[in-house]
């Protein structure tokens, strides 16, 4: 039975894995994203000193990227804000180091092919996956299709309602300022109160602001895709009374408008974490990867 690879090329950490088309993960490391050198190196080591040679590799990578396979630039990491990253050749480095043919996508389609296959969006066509950490991004698939498009979806980088004398705090964002990702990733809790959010205790009222941003993000992509599922993973998303507080803002901020009951009755259900866990990502990437038949 062929075995496929995967990573997933986080900008805090990066995932590989070796696995089977059932999603069964037969081998796994994660380590952190240091340089792209040593970082891609790390990757390739791993794969290179495995009995099995895959059949081909799956990449979901932080971007924003390259994704248009006739661009000589297709499988860069492009104008990230990421110290050192800027520019990065990820899939032609792994393709020429491993001599196998690579699939490349952003982190968020790769986390929402996985869930697609074997998590929380089995039988959807049309549903996003977020993640909101380091960043604030999303992907996901529109009538079975992952969301490509011009480039592809930058779901943080939309302006939301910032009420300055509430939250004077400007934003972090290097190109907007106070876009949705300037305001509510993982860094803008660090920068706005001091502490990174797994150290703010659960009473703090940085996640009733961070819920409300969310929840207003959440709105603006139900009323402009429909999806039917919306997943939510990330680090900022392991708080784990932020899905009862999202859900009960974006009832309220779409005021009964929306007449599903997937919203109205069954919201818990509807706004979710991802099945699949911390494993969403890697296993979208070796999804991705049985693409390449
Ligand atoms: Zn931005």
């Amino acid at each position: 039975m062929p075995v496929y690879g995967g990573i997933e090329c986080g900008g805090t950490k990066f995932v590989c894995a070796i696995g089977r088309e059932t999603g069964e993960l037969l081998s796994r490391i994660e380590f952190p994203t240091t340089t792209p050198a040593e970082t891609l190196g790390r990757a390739l080591e791993f794969f290179l000193s495995r009995p099995q040679t895959p059949h081909s590799i799956g990449i979901g990578s932080f971007g924003p990227v390259d994704l248009n396979p006739r661009s000589p630039r297709f499988g860069y990491i492009t104008s990230t804000p990421k110290s050192g990253w800027r520019d990065t050749d990820v899939a032609g480095t792994v393709r020429r180091a491993m001599s196998l043919p690579v699939a490349f996508d952003t982190d968020v389609n790769a986390a929402a092919l996985g869930e697609a296959r074997w998590g929380a969006a089995q039988g959807l066509d049309t549903f996003l996956y977020l993640t909101i950490g380091t960043g604030l991004g999303g992907g996901g698939m529109a009538n079975g299709r992952l969301l490509h498009g011009l480039v592809h979806p930058e779901m943080g980088h939309i302006r939301v309602p910032h009420d300055r004398a509430a939250d004077p705090f400007p934003g972090c964002c290097p190109f907007h300022g106070d876009c949705l990702e300037g305001l509510a990733a993982g860094p803008a809790i660090e920068a706005r109160w001091g502490l990174r959010g797994e150290a703010l205790p659960p009473d703090h009222p940085a996640w009733d602001l961070e819920a409300h941003y969310i929840a207003l993000g959440l709105e603006t992509w139900i009323c402009t895709l429909s999806p039917q599922r919306m997943i939510l993973g990330g680090g900022v998303m392991r708080h784990a009374a932020m899905f009862d507080a999202i859900r009960g803002k974006v009832l309220t901020l779409l005021n009964g408008y929306i007449q599903s009951p997937e919203i109205l009755d069954r919201i818990d259900k509807y706004i979710v974490p991802p099945a699949l866990g911390g494993d969403a990502g890697v296993l979208g990437a070796i999804a991705l990867a049985t693409l390449l038949q």
